[in-house]
């Protein structure tokens, strides 16, 4: 989604990386299974390169067309992205607070549902890193 409009009729963009009023979630059904499957698949893959299986693991979890001269890290990133697949997004309007989270995630399809704050408080979505 690259951008779309508040009930407030502000103009919610999502273009670019590490906004302060975005973040993810994994919903708890999915939290156990998706952590344990992401883990496994590292391990496998680490047992397939001690193996001297590396290309047949990775044709196994990637399909054919995967670039099998990648190095490990990135094919570290590629295992760990696969929880991306359980993980959907929610955006607070700057404007006025309110939430939008991500009901279901098909291509083409989004839907979100919408919560107005009872508070005045914001920012709920920003970095806590100091
Ligand atoms: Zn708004």
């Amino acid at each position: 989604m690259a951008k779309f409009e508040c009930s407030c009729g502000h103009i919610i963009r999502d273009q670019t990386d590490a906004l302060p009023y975005k973040a993810t979630f994994i919903p708890d059904e999915d939290d156990e299974v998706s952590f344990t499957e992401t883990i496994n698949r590292i391990a496998e893959f680490i047992q397939a390169k001690e193996l001297g299986r590396r290309d047949a693991f990775l044709q196994k979890i990637f399909g054919e067309a995967y670039l099998r001269d990648l190095d490990d890290l990135s094919i570290l990133w590629d295992l760990v992205s696969y929880l991306d697949t359980f993980r959907r997004f929610i955006f607070e309007c700057e404007n006025c607070g309110r939430i939008w989270i991500q009901k279901h995630k098909e291509l083409d399809h989004n839907i979100y549902a919408s919560y107005w704050p009872e508070s005045d408080v914001r920012g709920v979505l920003k970095s806590q890193r100091m």
